[in-house]
């Protein structure tokens, strides 16, 4: 395995990109309230609600319970600002929608670092990553391409969206292609706490307690990286630079 080199963090504002509710929180927000702890800002854009994530609720009726599990998981990190575009859930589709939808937000929001999630084939050899992830971290990486130019969707900034050319990074967490970690040792538990807000969704998926699932399973992950890494608990990302 290849070596990890130290995520950079000389920046003030990141915004992370996800298909659904939940996708931060395995791995990546435990970085997250690393980050904010010390002052720097970070907002959370979701593509869709999650709202075909649960198999015994309906869509109608699991979309506000997402939304607002989202929300109370971001605050735990220190994240105030939670956007959802209402992509449909699990037919997300990559293209110029969705490129325009995500350069609106990355002009709005001015981030240096963008996150998202593992856009490749699979998170480990022998699975399938969803289409979803895919899709959305096609389009992350696109759009801020797009967000920089003004000649694309020129229409936003005639309505006075000045083009953003400063994205430095896009970093996708959970990759096998892993570049880059974050030393998380001081911030695990806030990340259990932020996978826990998701009681729904985690009550659905395992008859397991939901605390020792997301304990087990975030720190499990963690202490691999950090064997790699050098520190107790770790999380990675996959950097793209701009
Ligand atoms: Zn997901």
């Amino acid at each position: 395995m290849s070596e990890l080199a130290a995520m950079p963090e000389d920046w003030t504002k990141a915004l992370a990109i996800v298909a659904h509710p939940d996708d931060m929180e395995y791995g990546a927000a435990a970085a997250v309230a690393r980050w904010t702890r010390a002052g720097r800002e970070v907002a959370y854009l979701m593509v869709s609600r999650g709202e075909a994530g649960i198999d015994t609720m309906s869509p109608e009726a699991c979309a506000p319970v997402r939304d607002a599990e989202q929300r109370a998981s971001a605050a735990v990190v220190g994240v105030t600002s939670v956007e959802f575009l209402d992509h449909p859930d699990g037919v997300i589709e990559a293209g110029v929608p969705l490129r325009r939808d995500l350069a609106a937000a990355i002009r709005r929001h001015r981030p240096e670092l963008v996150i998202t999630l593992n856009r490749r084939d699979h998170f480990m050899p022998g699975n399938w990553n969803s289409a979803d992830h895919r899709a959305v971290g096609e389009s992350v990486l696109d759009a801020v391409n797009d967000a920089g130019n003004r000649w694309i969707f020129p229409d936003q900034v005639a309505e006075g969206l000045e083009p953003w050319g400063g994205v430095r990074w896009v970093a996708l967490a959970a990759s096998p292609e892993a570049t880059h970690a974050v030393d998380v040792t001081d911030s695990i538990e806030l990340g259990v706490a932020s996978l826990l807000e998701h009681r729904a969704y985690i009550t659905a998926l395992t008859d397991e307690d939901p605390e020792t699932y997301a304990r087990d399973l975030l720190t499990g992950f963690a202490a691999g990286v950090g064997e790699r890494f050098g520190t107790q608990y770790a999380t990675t990302f996959e950097l793209i630079n701009f």
